[in-house]
């Protein structure tokens, strides 16, 4: 989706630290890290967020789960880490693009 950032960074246009790819999906280091490992993972589709998910994208869904831990333990963060995803407004998204942010490395505050 022309104007979007992270279609931009999935098509290249734009440079990221990326951490992991395949024909599915993205994962690069966020640019404002809020932990001492925090990673975006994006489908290189444009979905806007969890709200604009159909039965159709049940597979890629299972794909960027299985892949969440992957990524976090080749990023070092054996011990744990979190997973969120903000979605609207309500949920403070600041990117409409979906994206599961991986955080980690450090002590993080109780939820
Ligand atoms: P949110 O939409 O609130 O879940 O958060 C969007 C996240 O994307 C924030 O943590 C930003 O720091 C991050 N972000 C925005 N633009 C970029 C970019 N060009 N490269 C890496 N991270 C970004």
């Amino acid at each position: 989706m022309s104007g979007c950032i992270f279609c931009r960074i999935a098509a290249g246009e734009v440079n990221a630290t990326v951490v992991y790819e395949d024909d599915q999906l993205l994962a690069f280091k966020d640019h404002a890290p809020k932990a001492p490992v925090h990673i975006l993972v994006i489908p290189k589709r444009h979905i806007a967020n969890l709200y604009e998910l159909t039965d159709d994208d049940a597979d890629l869904m299972a794909h960027i789960m299985l892949s969440i831990p992957k990524v976090a333990a080749q990023a070092g963060l054996q011990s744990g880490f979190r997973t969120i995803t903000n979605t609207g407004s309500g949920g403070r998204q600041e990117v409409y693009h979906m994206h599961f942010h991986i955080l980690g490395g450090g002590k993080l505050p109780a939820m």
